[in-house]
């Protein structure tokens, strides 16, 4: 393999041709459509007119900005306000909103129109937080209303929010402006031949474009057709997210826009004719035969790309590729979990752009989101200003605090009852100089040390923030534990050290599936992590044991998608599957199945019986959704249990069916049952054990949904404890959530809300963790759960508590 230090020509060569891109790529088209500085309020009224019911706009003070105050009342369940103007957007594939709103939570469907002829474009504005943001939206992420004649001719904008409980916001808009798709996200929709993988396309294409967005570069997103029929001519850098096999006709486009100069940046390709094409040769599909086989990635030359030396991501898969031609280097090799460089490349580059032998999967966010930026700013470097200008307007935005200012003085504030006050006020005295850094970088220009200069910033003051905390004596404090290794695979030693050094008391690992256990089960068919680790669940216990970590077994009930597929393929066989309402079964066990409520009470029982464990954990304790089951034995067992006589089934007892609330009713206490016989069996073997419940936070809505009462199951005492799966980076919401919980009957002291650290549905910074304990700590949460044991919550969420959060 080549690389910079042992194939010096061509590498040479390389960035020759690199600088060549700088010094050649123009500048971004851009189209202001307003931004928002008006000479007085009169001015700012007469551009931006209110609905005859909505109060009208007012200037912020400083000049820049303009504040749309959504004040609710009984009688006024919307607000919106006009602006006319007159516009061609044709040739623009990106509009910006750079807003802030005080109070998301209080408004409904907040959306940004354009008026064309007799209809409308129109976008739903995503609120995440309280802090100034931009948000980039592709024409693809507006959809129409009525017959509007077309970009071409745009004469109005609006903006208009609905009332949601009845609290009041204010909506401050700093810029909103049309800006070509210089940088292009495709969207898998042709790219697999299943259209289940298609669907997991188009979920990573929205990580990537919200990695963009959080980095403040602006992009349009493209389906595979748009890209065939030209969608790429303004585009000079495409981005296809997940794509494994594009079809000839997309190759054919693909080739076109390089030769005419345009970069691809090329995940999990698979088709021959797209390496030829990005100078890669492509080897056999890989798949790890345990955990920890690829758990991250290094860059042989970080400072030269301006990426993080190294970004985690525990992959299970890749597509592996090699150089294919002289000019064409491997720039990053994987790493096993113990850091140890794999032989398999994980990116290369050509002269057509850069190569991922796998997909960006949802870990280490923050590091993927300044890889992309680093890797994008050489493909095209006006990327730089954009990363600037996003870096420079959000120094400051940790936590809830609004800019640096704000941070700065609430900081300030804080560190006067801070026991580390001295440490405190040295680190905000740090990012003072830091910031003041970064605006003079900004003003003369240098763009990609203001984007260092912003992660300066906020490493001191979160820093700050979290030296500003105080312990809380006794708080149960535990982590969701993914793959049944711990983050060393083989190694539950270093594990159960770092999360003891770091004031974790709990670790919930996830040892035990529907149809796989990571130990020699007499039930459950072993997992090859087991098979090659040893038993996983042994290791674990020894290990928390000398650290006084407490271990809960996290059992997935019902689900079985994970186990071998001769073990579903019997179940199937014998009728033990789920069943939806149109008669196909998924990979789920039915609750209703006795040898099912068998099987999982067998392998609980062992665990208890085996292993000095401290408490059961119940996950996917629940139905998919309002789909399921439908099976026979339902049928039979509803009947005879209900003495209910079903004419039509499952019509009557779906959808508006005659007998839909009995069913619901009897399906959420099929689980309930469950869960008191998990109860009791574990109270005859070891009276000590605990039985917890991992589950959706929006109760009661839950019963009819999944069929989980939890609530239920906490007033009857069938669980210690449940672990609702808050998992959310609005404050408002996870504040409203854990409010609900903990006022449940017998809830108290018996709720532990969970933290999407690392979740699909959120991903917090250390900040965002430190505020959502402080929101449940007032709320008298006396413990939480954080989601969940990823590289990213070992080196960035754990180091932070210690200082403060968890030092007692
Ligand atoms: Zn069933």
């Amino acid at each position: 393999m080549a690389d910079g230090n042992t194939c010096r020509s061509p590498w040479t060569r390389f960035i020759a041709a690199c600088l060549f891109l700088v010094s050649a790529a123009p500048l971004f088209a851009v189209t202001a459509i307003d931004s928002f500085v008006y000479s007085s309020a009169a001015a700012a009224r007469k551009a931006w007119q209110p609905s005859p019911s909505s109060p009208p706009v007012m200037p912020v003070p400083s000049g820049r900005g303009l504040v749309f105050p959504c004040t609710f009342d009984a009688d006024r369940e919307r607000v919106y306000w006009d602006r006319a103007v007159s516009l061609d957007l044709t040739r623009h594939g990106t509009i910006i909103l750079d807003f802030a709103c005080d109070d998301p939570g209080a408004l409904r469907s907040p959306t940004l129109y354009f008026k064309s002829g007799n209809g409308w474009y129109v976008a739903r504005i995503p609120m995440r937080g309280t802090g100034r943001r931009r948000v980039a939206f592709a024409k693809t992420d507006f959809s129409t209303e009525e017959k509007p004649t077309g970009w071409h001719r745009i004469e109005r904008v609006r903006l208009s929010a609905w009332k949601a409980d009845g609290r009041n916001a204010r909506l401050t808009l700093y810029d909103l402006r049309a800006d070509d798709s210089r940088i292009a996200v495709v969207r898998n929709t042709l790219s697999s031949p299943s259209e289940a993988e298609r669907r997991y396309g188009t979920r990573v294409s929205t990580r990537v474009a919200r990695l963009l967005s959080d980095a403040g570069i602006p992009h349009g997103v493209l389906t595979d057709e748009e890209v065939i029929h030209g969608g790429l001519m303004k585009s000079r850098v495409a981005i296809l997210t997940h794509h494994p096999h594009p079809p000839a006709r997309e190759i054919e486009s693909l080739k076109l826009f390089v030769r005419r100069g345009g970069k691809l940046i090329v995940f999990y390709g698979a088709e021959p004719a797209l390496a030829e094409l990005m100078g890669v040769r492509l080897g056999q599909y890989r798949k790890a035969d345990a955990p920890g086989r690829w758990s991250s990635f290094a860059f042989l030359k970080p400072s030269f790309w301006k990426v993080p030396e190294r970004v985690y991501q525990e992959s299970s898969n890749i597509m592996p590729a090699s150089p294919g031609r002289r000019s064409t280097h491997v720039i990053a090799y994987w790493e096993d979990s113990h850091g140890r460089r794999a032989e398999e490349p994980a990116w290369l580059a050509s002269d057509n752009g850069l190569w991922m032998t796998h997909v960006l999967l949802d870990d280490d966010a923050a590091n993927k989101r300044d890889m992309l930026t680093g890797l994008l700013a050489s493909l095209d470097p006006a990327v730089w200003t954009y990363a600037a200008q996003n870096a420079l307007e959000r120094a400051g935005q940790i936590d809830s605090f609004r800019n640096f200012g704000d941070a700065h003085r609430r900081l300030s504030a804080a560190a006067e009852s801070a026991p580390q006050k001295g440490r405190v006020l040295k680190l905000l005295e740090q990012a003072d100089l830091e910031y003041q850094r970064m605006q003079a970088s900004y003003s003369e220009g240098r763009h990609e040390e203001v984007v260092q200069g912003g992660r300066a910033v906020k490493e001191a003051l979160v820093e700050a923030y979290a030296r500003a905390q105080r312990g809380q004596p006794g708080e149960f404090r535990g982590v969701w534990e993914h793959n049944g290794t711990g983050w060393f695979p083989g190694d539950w030693d270093r594990t159960c050290r770092v999360l003891a050094d770091h004031g974790i008391n709990a670790v919930f690992p996830n040892m035990l599936w529907g149809g796989l256990a990571h130990y020699p089960s007499r039930y459950l068919p072993q997992s090859r992590t087991a098979a090659y680790y040893g038993d996983q669940l042994a290791q674990c216990v020894e290990a928390a044991r000398k650290r006084g970590i407490e271990v809960h077994v996290w059992k997935v009930c019902w689900n079985v998608e994970n186990a071998p597929s001769d073990f579903t393929a019997q179940m199937r066989k014998q009728g033990r599957l789920q069943v939806s309402h149109d008669g196909t079964s998924i990979s789920w066990l039915c609750p209703s199945h006795p040898d099912n409520i068998a099987l999982a009470i067998g392998s609980i029982r062992e665990v208890v019986t085996n292993y000095a464990v401290q408490g059961i954990h119940l996950d996917y304790i629940r139905y998919p959704n309002a789909n399921y089951c439908f099976c026979p034995t339902c049928r039979r067992e509803f009947e005879r249990e209900t003495g209910v006589k079903v004419g039509s089934w499952p019509a009557e007892v779906r959808g508006k069916g005659k007998h839909v609330a009995a069913y619901r009713k009897w399906r959420a206490g099929k689980i309930t049952s469950f869960v008191r016989l998990v109860r009791e069996q574990v109270r005859a073997l070891n009276a000590s054990v605990k039985v917890s419940a991992a589950v959706w936070g929006a109760y009661p809505a839950t019963v009819d949904s999944i069929g989980q009462d939890w609530g239920a199951w906490l007033k009857n005492n069938y669980v210690d404890f449940v672990c609702p799966m808050n998992y959310s980076t609005d404050n408002a919401r996870f504040a409203d959530l854990t409010r609900s919980q903990v006022a449940l009957p017998g809830a108290k002291g018996r709720v532990f809300p969970g933290l999407g650290v690392t979740a699909a549905e959120s991903q917090l910074g250390g900040d965002q963790v430190i505020e959502q304990i402080l929101i449940l700590r007032q709320l008298g949460a006396r413990g939480f759960m954080l989601f969940d044991m990823s590289h990213t919550l070992r080196l960035d969420t754990l180091p932070v508590l210690p200082m403060g959060l968890t030092s007692e």
